[in-house]
């Protein structure tokens, strides 16, 4: 398999357009790297761009060391699966899987083992001889694997791959996609929209916004410490809660946030940040995970120091969780809370806020402060 090295990469297109800044990654061998970000952002841009499929108009990329910029798509060794499969309609599902092996003048018994492999692999054994049409959106998309597949490429590329498919089975295809990157040992780039197929999938994680890398990280760093708020707010479903918060530096071990009529009185590791970076008297955001506001009991008698009320206007019962959409001073805040909960819409509800687990971002430049 390989590694990719993107170096500055740039892209503007013919009418001016600039869709991808300084794009610089390096790709280990083996990982499954996501692209997620919103419409727009660039990120089918850079995918095409590493395909071949688009021309990198600023920078350099390389595969295994070596400059592919100038490298036609099909002597990149890249494979890419797209959205809508690009099946060929007239062809039966074992041609449409061939199709790229007899184009390089395979050997017929080559072609054939390397179909029978990928459709043992993909559970597509018994639909060898039918047409797409034939087929339901999940066995279509195996199949686009499948073509993927035969080719053995250094790197796989899948633009929303399981766009098409229902919720069901896009949950199905998504395991499905993590045991084939376990089993190919493939490097593995990944477009997607959806944050919970980037979170589960990703080894890392790139978070575009408007052409420009914001964050590259694994799942678990992205959700834990985002670099600014546009990550912060991108990742995480119900978003992270944000508030206005002013700071007030009592001594150099005592920093109190104010949040409306509350004051919230800051662990040390996050006092000492705001007390080096100059934040005493100015206005910060204050981001709050709706899982970190809590209305347990033991919870709340425990943390007086961040205790706060807010109008219960919008239960939302979704089995194993409840979402509370409340109106908290002058703004809309989510808790998600056990089904235990005791709260009801109209109500208004006691919570706690864990200050432990709270972001601080500099209201100016977005950049997480602590
Ligand atoms: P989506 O999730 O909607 O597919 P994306 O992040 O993949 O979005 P791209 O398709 O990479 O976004 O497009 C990035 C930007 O480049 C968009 O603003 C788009 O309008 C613009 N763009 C794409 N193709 C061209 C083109 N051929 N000429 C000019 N601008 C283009």
């Amino acid at each position: 398999m390989a590694s990719l090295s993107l170096k500055g990469i740039e892209k503007q297109y013919p009418n001016g357009f600039k869709a991808v800044h300084n794009f610089n990654l390096e790709i280990a061998d083996k990982e499954f790297i996501i692209f997620v970000g919103p419409s727009g952002c660039g990120k089918s841009t850079t995918l095409r761009m590493i395909a071949g499929l688009e021309d990198i108009t600023g920078g350099t990329l390389e595969i295994d060391g070596k400059a592919v910029n100038d490298v036609e798509p099909k002597d990149r060794d890249i494979a890419m699966v797209f959205q809508n499969y690009a099946l060929y309609p007239h062809m039966t599902v074992y041609d449409n899987m061939a199709f790229a092996l007899k184009l390089r003048k395979v050997s017929k018994d080559e072609i054939d083992k390397a179909v029978r492999n990928a459709a043992k692999i993909l559970g597509l054994e018994s639909m060898l001889d039918r047409k797409p049409k034939a087929l339901s959106g999940g066995q279509r998309q195996r199949v686009a694997m499948g073509r993927a597949i035969v080719r053995n490429p250094k790197v796989f590329l899948m633009d929303e791959p399981l766009s098409n498919l229902d919720a069901k089975l896009r949950v199905q295809m998504r395991i499905e996609i993590a045991k084939l990157h376990e089993r190919l040992g493939a490097t593995m780039i990944y477009v997607t929209h959806d944050q919970t197929e980037a979170m589960t999938l990703g080894t890392r994680i790139v978070v575009m916004k408007d052409g420009i890398v914001q964050q590259v990280d694994t799942p678990k760093n992205l959700y834990n410490n985002p670099a600014n708020l546009f990550v912060a707010g991108f990742i995480g479903s119900p978003q992270m809660n944000f508030m206005d918060a002013l700071v007030n530096v009592v001594n150099k071990n005592t920093v109190e946030l104010t949040v409306g009529k509350y004051k919230l009185n800051l662990p040390i590791d996050k006092a000492e940040r705001l007390i080096k970076g100059g934040y005493d008297k100015k206005t910060i955001v204050l981001g709050v995970r709706p899982e970190d506001i809590h209305d347990s009991e033991i919870f709340i008698s425990n943390s007086p120091s961040s205790v706060i009320e807010a109008q219960v206007k919008v239960y939302e019962l979704l089995g194993a969780e409840v979402f509370l959409y409340c109106d908290f001073e002058d703004i809309q805040i989510t808790a998600r809370v056990n089904p235990r909960t005791n709260l009801v819409s109209g109500e208004r509800g006691t919570f706690a806020i864990d200050l432990e687990k709270i972001h601080l971002f500099d209201k100016e430049s977005g950049e997480s402060i602590a």
